[in-house]
């Protein structure tokens, strides 16, 4: 990736339209240059005609013709280049955006599920906007205001050198004073970032913990903390503000016309009395002063677009550049679904291991249950199976044939997955159900809805299974988690990875879910990842990971009797009652999945 300069990634995003955005920026500095030349002729006709001697027409019409030539000049060579930057932009957009679509696609699943979609979002609708101001509109406003002060103090040194010189202050106090502002700028920056995520932090806490909060009449403490953090950030802030307030409101104010005229209008003034230049002369001072000056009032502004841009540039290279999934050079067609691991050992960051010297079988129709503490790598180990991640050593197989030589249809024809995390579309609850198979009828759909205990509750919906999700509709976690249940059996895929859930408020759903996993279970493979001990004393074999190691396996009554770390965990959820998971206490909550369904509904998004 990237040499670790900001502009690199910019120019390599760029590449592809450079040749237009050349045109452009030449086509806008012509624009520039043009849009002087009418403030000069009109100068030159005004010391026409305070030159004494009486004007004549033809002496002044070129210039009139020439004022009005070069301004027509600058529109059309504005507009052109305005055209010409947002054609260029956006197909720059579209192939953009086709690019990280493409890419995010070929992805490990992995990466999207660990690190949110908000990463992708931001590639694809932020960071693509940000690129869109910066190549579309602040390119050309910055040739526009680096090009027509060159010419316009160019001509004014040509006039009066001494007063031309004058007409340089403005600009130079107004450098001088936006860097004393920006003084430190890098430091308070990161500082405000910090201060924000504070905040943000806070509210998501206070958001999110105040049902627990209340419930232990401590609903002020969390009230607290976001209050503490909006205070930290008030005050940072207000000093922030207070400590370049004066350099910064100079600088603007030292650069405005008016101040401008005023710094220019006294000494000119003088000049004139004492003879030095005529009155004539201190025309295109006037004129052409402010335009000398001008750069530093958008300066302030596009540098953070400019900032912006590169920091987008910077996001979305990374994305193109994280690892795709190998694609399989000879693929291969699994014979039957038996799923095999092999000295399997993964590794999220390449240097510790979360699982390892992984062996284990899942033969076809049977049921394998992975228990063990918090951390343990349950999570990791199921994922691996539908190729969230790839091993880092060993082999995965199923039918023979090694997951990574399995094309991805292929793949997930055959391995289905139910997360906790239940993701669900704005559309209808029947579109959402036949994402499992696009082609399936509505008595299939029907069938499933059946089959996974949810089609009652459908039916009560508004519009029944045509009901839009996340417009007037919200499912609960239980309904949302049926409904992917739903969506599996309907996808009929041999093996299933299930992510049992851990805790559910309302007795009747999870009653109702548990129905639902049975009917799922029914004839496949099932790899379950267990969070209550109670629910798989029927599975074909219990898998007991600790620190990312088979530690012991077999059936439920055997590894009861053998006395070892899974009687210890059954007696430990015993103790603590319904509501233990993991062999550790949780609180009793609402289930992981609700929030998130509503959330991805809410968004509208396709996760
Ligand atoms: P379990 O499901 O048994 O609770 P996990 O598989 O979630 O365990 O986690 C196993 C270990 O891997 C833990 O130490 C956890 O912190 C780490 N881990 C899990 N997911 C990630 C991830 N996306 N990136 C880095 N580390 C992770």
């Amino acid at each position: 990736m990237g040499t670790g300069t900001d502009a690199t990634p910019l120019r390599r995003l760029a590449e592809p339209v450079r040749g237009r955005l050349a045109v452009a920026v030449a086509l806008q500095a012509v624009a520039a240059l043009a849009g002087v030349v009418p403030f000069i002729a009109v100068s030159r006709i005004g010391e026409r005609l305070t030159s004494g001697s009486p004007a004549r027409g033809d002496a002044l019409w070129p210039l009139v013709t020439l004022a009005c030539a070069a301004g027509l000049v600058a529109l059309a060579c504005g507009t052109a280049a305005g055209a010409l930057a947002h054609l260029a932009d956006n197909d720059l957009q579209l192939a953009l955006r086709r690019r990280l679509a493409r890419h995010i696609g070929r992805l490990p699943l992995g990466r999207l599920t660990d690190r949110g979609t908000g990463e992708v979002k931001q590639a694809v609708q932020d960071d693509v906007s940000a690129l869109h101001t910066l190549f579309a509109h602040t390119l050309l406003d910055v040739v526009s205001v680096l090009t027509a002060p060159v010419l316009a103090l160019g001509y004014l040194f040509t006039v009066d050198w001494r007063l031309a010189l004058l007409s340089v202050v403005p600009l130079l106090l107004g450098v001088f004073l936006f860097n004393r502002a920006m003084a430190g700028a890098a430091v308070q920056m990161a500082e405000f970032g910090a201060a924000v995520g504070r905040i943000s932090a806070a509210a998501v806490e206070f958001a999110s913990g105040i049902a627990v909060f209340k419930s232990f009449g401590r609903g002020r403490k969390a009230h607290e903390r976001f209050v503490r953090a909006t205070e930290g950030f008030a005050d940072f802030f207000s000093g922030w503000v207070r400590s370049t307030l004066a350099s910064s409101t100079a600088a603007v104010l030292v650069v405005t016309p008016a101040v401008v005229l005023l710094l220019l209008t006294v000494p000119g003034a003088v000049f004139v009395t004492q003879d030095w230049m005529t009155g004539a002369e201190l025309v295109p001072f006037l004129l052409l002063g402010p335009a000398v000056a001008a750069p530093m009032g958008v300066v302030g502004p596009r540098i953070q677009q400019i900032r912006a841009g590169q920091a987008a540039a910077v996001r979305v290279t990374a994305l193109l550049d994280a690892p795709t999934l190998s694609e399989p050079t000879t693929p291969a067609l699994p014979e039957g679904h038996h799923v095999c691991l092999r000295g399997v050992s993964f590794s999220y960051d390449g240097h510790t291991d979360v699982l390892s010297g992984i062996d284990l079988d899942l033969a076809p129709g049977t049921v394998t249950a992975l228990v063990g503490p918090s951390g343990s790598g349950k999570s990791t180990l199921a994922s691996l199976l539908p190729r969230f991640h790839d091993v880092t050593a060993g082999t995965i197989t199923l039918g023979g044939a090694d997951l990574r030589d399995i094309p991805a249809t292929e793949l997930y024809r055959r391995v289905g997955f139910v997360l906790q995390d239940v993701r669900l579309l704005r559309a209808s609850v029947a579109d959402n159900i036949r994402l499992g198979r696009p082609d399936a009828t509505d008595e299939e759909v029907e069938r499933c809805a059946r089959a996974a205990r949810i089609h009652d509750r459908i039916t009560a919906l508004p519009h029944g299974y045509a009901t839009e999700l996340g417009t007037a509709v919200t499912l609960s976690g239980g309904e949302a988690q049926r409904l992917s249940i739903a969506r599996a059996l309907l996808a009929d895929a041999p093996v299933l990875v299930l992510d049992e859930a851990t805790a559910y408020a309302d007795p009747h759903s999870e009653a109702l879910i548990q129905d639902a996993l049975s009917a799922l279970a029914a004839g496949r493979t099932l790899l379950v990842i267990a969070h209550r001990l109670s629910t798989i004393r029927t599975a074909d074999r219990i898998v007991v990971l600790e620190d990312g190691r088979i530690t012991e396996q077999g059936r439920h009554g055997d590894l009861l009797a053998a006395q070892g770390r899974y009687a210890a965990l059954w007696e430990a959820q015993r103790a603590a009652g319904p509501d233990e998971t993991d062999g550790l206490p949780h609180q009793r909550s609402a289930p992981a999945g609700a929030g998130r369904a509503a959330d991805d509904i809410r968004e509208g998004s396709a996760r």
